[in-house]
């Protein structure tokens, strides 16, 4: 793969699982036959999608020589969780910003779930107001951390560039080849997105493919016509490096109706999905991401949205130690 020519390491367990879902197929009554790729299980600190960016990522550090990361996110984020946890096997430093970016957090918010695993990696954090330009702000604190006479790697919000989204690109190559040998016949991928590196990987990948396979993208934050937009570029970029396979516009299909009222607020949709997934098949996701993402996952199988004879694939994106930053909304009086 042209994708081999970019440095990277080693940080996860690949292949992740591909499983069929026969009893949530059977509590929805048939429809598509359904599966899970499970990328909640790529092993780096409890997992989830951001490990395979990583690997391009801290790949690239290494190469470098840095002696410190420094990214951004959400309180909750799950990407400087694993960032945090990629920096320390890489004997780095992890600096990062964290956005007040949910209304109401505070008490288990800012004090456990992911906060809890940055404390025990080390990582050095430190809150910012909701609203700014988070990126940037990192930018700066890694020019910062240079003119001190430190090395520093800059990580975008989510790990999303195009070396951080050849991870997905590699991962859509993974997903066909297992899909292939177990006779699955995936048609449709489905995954919450969010900082878009994901979504653009996927499908950078598949147009090296060209093998028909679609991608739908539910939206966590941004509305449709934006995410779609962001989606789009980054996977163009994504492809240029990947070597190549063009991105139509009607390839990026994103859905929004989950993305409301707003980032990391919880819905009874999210809870009833939440509970949905543990029940049937005994796995757990998470409020902010994977959540919304199997919402929507469930609304597309029920409205019929999936062609009945298409086997669809959720792309299981981790996110659990974020639950218990929310466990008020899963209490036995909620
Ligand atoms: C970051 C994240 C996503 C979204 O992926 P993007 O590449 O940012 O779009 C989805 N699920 C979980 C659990 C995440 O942490």
């Amino acid at each position: 793969m042209p994708a081999d020519r970019f440095p990277r390491i080693a940080l996860g367990h690949f292949p992740t699982p591909l499983e069929p879902m026969e009893n949530l197929r059977r509590a929805l009554g048939g429809g598509p036959r359904l599966f899970i790729k499970r990328d909640d299980c790529t092993g780096l600190a409890t997992g989830g999608n951001k490990t395979r960016k990583l690997e391009y990522l801290m790949g690239e550090a290494v190469a470098q020589s840095a002696q410190t990361v420094v990214t951004c996110g959400a309180v909750q984020s799950n990407h400087v969780r694993q960032t945090a946890a990629a920096a320390a096997k890489c004997g780095m430093e992890c600096a990062a910003l964290l956005e007040r970016r949910v209304p109401d957090g505070g008490g288990d918010y800012e004090e456990t779930g992911n906060i809890l695993l940055n404390d025990i990696f080390n990582a050095r954090y430190e809150f910012h107001p909701a609203g700014g330009d988070m990126n940037a702000a990192a930018r700066e604190l890694c020019g910062k951390i240079r003119a001190g006479g430190k090395s520093a790697y800059f990580i975008p919000g989510g790990g999303s560039n195009e070396i951080g989204a050849l991870g997905y690109a590699s991962c859509a190559v993974e997903l066909s080849r297992q899909s292939e040998e177990c006779g699955a016949g995936i048609r449709r991928i489905v995954h919450a997105t969010g900082s878009a590196g994901t979504q653009a990987g996927l499908l950078a990948g598949l147009a090296g493919l060209n093998n028909g396979v679609k991608v739908t993208g539910i939206s966590v934050r941004a509305e449709r016509e934006q995410q779609r937009r962001t989606v789009a570029a980054l996977a163009r970029a994504t492809a240029k490096i990947n070597g190549g396979g063009e991105i139509k516009d009607e390839d990026v299909i994103v859905d929004d109706r989950f993305a409301r009222p707003g980032y990391g607020r919880m819905t009874g949709e999210i809870t009833a999905a939440i509970k949905m997934l543990a029940q049937t098949e005994g796995i757990l996701l998470d409020p902010v991401y994977s959540g919304k993402g199997f919402a929507g996952f469930l609304a597309g199988v029920r409205e019929g949205v999936f062609d009945g004879d298409e086997s669809v694939v959720f792309l299981h994106t981790g996110g659990v130690p974020a639950l218990f930053a929310y466990r008020s909304h899963f209490s036995k009086a909620a």
